[in-house]
C-alpha cells in the first residue's frame, strides 16, 4: 500500500512497514518536513472493539512515559473518526525476528550481549516509570539498519501494564515469551519482562527459546538461568541485567567481518549477511567461579544506546558481586517496604499443575519472511515449560505475596565450579597490527602480541566466567569474551586499541620463548607459531628488537649470528609448561 493519504491534520501516510495483531505500520511523514515517522493504526476491524481500543491508548500512555535511546520515541496520538493511530519514531530496520533470519537464526554471543544490553537498559527505564511491557520478543525490538554493534528500539507497548493505574487489568504476552507466572494469573510485575529477556538471549544465541539457558556461552549462561528463575522474586531487575552485560558489551565487537564486508545490516532487499560468525555452544564450564571483574574500562565516547538508567554503575553492580570464594545459596527473598511497585496480589504457584489460564492477550507468531497474526480475546494454554526445568535451580515457592523485583535480596549471576578450559587461540588482530596468541589454562591465561618486527608484548591475566582480562607492560591490556573455540575483543597495545578474534589452534601451533646470550649480547625470543606452520616473532638482541629467526620447534633450538642457541619454552596449556 503507498500513497499519500492524510492522517489528521498533521501527517501523511505513506508505504506500510509492518503489521502485527493489533495494527499495520505504514512510514509517515509530517507536512512540516522533519525526521521520517511510523504511524501505527489500530485495524479498522478491531476499532469497534472496546478492550482492544483501550491496549491502544495503553500503549500511548506507556510510552508518553518513556524516554530512553533504545525505546521508540513517541511523536502523536491521533484520534480521528474511526481511526485511531500513533505517530512515532521511524526506526529504519527490520525488527529483530527478520534481522535474526537473516543471520541465520542465531547470532554471536558477542551480538547478543550488545542487543540483550540495550534491550535490559530500555526495560529498567520503562521499569522505572512503572511501565512493564509483558510482550517483549523479537517482533516487538527494531535494529537499526547499518547500526554496527547493533542498536535496538524496543517497540509495542500495546499489552504494557501502567503499575499505577489499578484499574488496568494485566493482559497477556506471546506465549513462549511469557512469564509462567502470568500464565498462572499472577499480578504482572517487571520480573516478567526479565523472564522474556531470559527467553529472548537463550533464543538470539542458540535459535530455539527453549533450552538450558545455563549452557549459554560465556557471561550469558548465568544471567539467562537466572533470568529464567522460575519464581520470579529470584530474577535479578533489569538495571541489574544490563549493568552487567554492558561491561561485556563494551568489550567485543558484534561480529567478525568487518562493516565493508556485509556486517552491517543490509536491507531487505539486496541483503548481503554474512555468514554468522556463531561461536558453538560448547562452552564448558555451565558452572563458572565468581567473576572477578577486569577494573572499568577507561573512558570511552558515549554512546547513547548504551545509557544505563541512572544509578547504575558498573561500580555498583560489581559491588555486589563476592570479590571471590564460594558460591553460597542466596537468602530467601526479602520484600523491603516502601516498595515502588505494587505488590502482586496472593499467587500460588503450585497453580503450574493447572493445564490452563485464561488472559486477555494478543497472540502474534512471526517468522522468517512471513507473519501470521492473530488478535485472541482468551488464550488458552497450557503453563510453557520452563527452559530451567531442567536445572532445578529454584523449586516453584509456597503461595506468598510478590514481593517487587527490584526490592528484593536477588543471587549473583554466577555458580561455584571452577573453570576447566585448555586451549591456545591464534589469530590476525585488526588493522594489521600484529598476530596475537593467547593461552587459557584452567582460568589463568598468557598472550603475546607482535608485529614479526619490532612491536611484541607479553600478558598474563585471567580467562573466568567466559571474560577475557590480561594485562602486560606499559599499559598493554586484552579485555573481551571467549569460549571453547574462540576468543574475540579489544587488545591496547602501544597506546592503541585494536579488535580481535581469533580460535582455537593445536599442538605444535602456539607460544614458544627462548633466553641466551650470544657472545656478549643477552637474546629474547618470543614466537608465535600459527596452525600453517608460519612462524612470527620478535628477537630483543641486548633490548633492541628485529625479526626473529626460524625456530626449530621440534627441537627447540634457533640460529642466531650462526651460534645456535638451545632450550626454547613453550606455554603449554596441558602440562602447564610456561604457565
Ligand atoms: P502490533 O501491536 O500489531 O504487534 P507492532 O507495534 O509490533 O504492532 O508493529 C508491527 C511491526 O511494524 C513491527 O514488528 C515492525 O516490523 C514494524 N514497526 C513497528 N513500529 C515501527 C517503527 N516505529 N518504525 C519502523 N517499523 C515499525
Ligand atoms: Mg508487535
Amino acid at each position: 500500500m503507498s500513497g499519500q493519504e492524510p492522517l489528521g491534520r498533521e501527517y501523511l501516510l505513506h508505504e506500510e512497514i509492518g503489521r502485527g495483531a493489533m495494527a499495520v505500520v505504514r512510514r509517515a511523514t509530517s507536512r512540516q518536513g522533519g525526521l521520517p515517522l511510523a504511524a501505527k493504526l489500530l485495524r479498522p476491524e478491531l476499532a469497534g472493539d472496546r478492550r482492544v481500543r483501550e491496549l491502544f491508548l495503553r500503549e500511548e500512555a506507556a510510552l508518553r512515559a518513556l524516554h530512553h535511546p533504545a525505546i521508540v520515541g513517541l511523536r502523536d496520538l491521533i484520534v480521528e473518526g474511526g481511526t485511531l493511530a500513533l505517530v512515532m519514531e521511524y526506526v529504519d530496520g527490520p525488527n529483530l525476528r527478520r534481522y535474526l533470519s537473516m543471520r541465520g537464526g542465531r547470532l554471536t554471543p558477542a551480538e547478543v550481549v550488545t542487543i540483550a544490553a540495550q534491550t535490559a537498559a530500555a526495560l529498567a527505564a520503562a521499569h522505572h516509570h512503572g511501565v512493564v511491557h509483558l510482550d517483549l520478543k523479537p517482533e516487538n525490538i527494531l535494529v537499526r539498519r547499518r547500526s554496527t554493534p547493533p542498536e535496538i528500539r524496543i517497540t509495542d507497548f500495546g499489552v504494557a501494564v501502567l503499575l499505577n493505574d489499578t484499574d488496568h487489568i494485566p493482559a497477556g504476552g506471546t506465549p513462549g515469551y511469557t512469564a509462567p507466572e502470568i500464565f498462572q494469573g499472577g499480578a504482572p510485575t517487571p520480573a516478567a519482562d526479565v523472564w522474556s529477556l531470559g527467553v529472548l538471549l537463550l533464543e538470539l544465541t542458540t535459535g530455539r527459546p527453549t533450552g538450558d539457558p545455563s549452557l549459554l556461552p560465556g557471561p550469558l549462561g548465568p544471567v539467562a538461568r537466572d533470568c529464567l528463575a522460575p519464581d520470579p522474586r529470584r530474577r535479578p531487575p533489569a538495571r541489574r541485567v544490563a549493568a552487567y552485560l554492558q561491561q561485556f558489551a563494551g568489550a567485543v565487537r558484534p561480529s567478525s567481518a568487518p562493516p565493508a564486508s556485509g556486517a552491517a545490516l543490509a536491507g531487505p532487499a539486496g541483503v548481503t549477511d554474512p555468514e554468522p560468525t556463531t561461536l558453538p555452544l560448547g562452552f564448558p564450564p555451565p558452572q563458572l567461579p565468581p567473576p572477578t571483574f577486569p577494573p572499568p574500562a577507561p573512558p570511552q565516547p558515549p554512546r547513547p544506546a548504551f545509557v544505563p538508567p541512572s544509578g547504575d554503575t558498573l561500580g555498583s553492580w560489581a559491588g555486589q558481586l563476592p570479590a571471590t570464594g564460594t558460591y553460597a545459596p542466596p537468602p530467601p527473598p526479602r520484600p523491603r517496604a516502601g516498595s515502588r511497585w505494587r505488590s502482586g496480589p496472593l499467587i500460588t504457584l503450585g497453580l503450574a499443575g493447572l493445564a490452563a489460564a485464561v488472559i486477555v492477550g494478543i497472540n502474534v507468531t512471526a517468522t522468517a519472511g512471513e507473519r501470521t497474526s492473530n488478535l485472541v480475546t482468551k488464550v488458552s494454554v497450557p503453563p510453557p515449560v520452563s527452559p530451567v526445568e531442567k536445572t532445578g535451580s529454584t523449586a516453584p515457592q509456597p503461595a506468598g505475596t510478590l514481593p517487587p523485583t527490584s526490592e528484593v535480596a536477588l543471587p549473583p549471576l554466577n555458580t561455584p565450579a571452577a573453570e576447566r578450559l585448555r586451549v591456545t587461540m591464534a589469530g590476525k588482530v585488526d588493522d594489521e597490527a600484529g598476530t596475537l596468541a593467547i593461552s587459557i589454562r584452567d582460568g589463568a591465561a598468557i598472550a603475546y602480541i607482535c608485529d614479526g618486527d619490532r612491536l611484541e608484548a607479553w600478558l598474563k591475566g585471567t580467562a573466568k566466567n567466559g571474560l577475557l582480562s590480561l594485562t602486560g607492560k606499559n599499559g598493554t591490556k586484552i579485555t573481551g569474551l571467549f569460549d571453547a573455540t574462540r576468543a574475540a575483543g579489544d587488545i591496547t597495545v602501544g597506546g592503541k586499541a585494536h579488535r580481535f578474534e581469533i580460535g582455537v589452534v593445536s599442538k605444535p601451533s602456539g607460544l614458544y620463548r627462548l633466553a641466551g646470550r650470544v657472545g656478549n649480547a643477552r637474546v629474547n625470543g618470543s614466537w608465535i607459531v600459527l596452525p600453517d606452520g608460519r612462524q612470527v616473532g620478535v628477537l630483543l638482541k641486548d633490548e633492541q628488537p628485529a625479526a626473529a629467526p626460524v625456530l626449530d620447534v621440534t627441537n627447540r633450538t634457533t640460529t642466531v649470528d650462526g651460534a645456535v642457541l638451545t632450550g626454547a619454552t613453550t606455554i603449554d596449556v596441558d602440562t602447564g609448561e610456561g604457565f
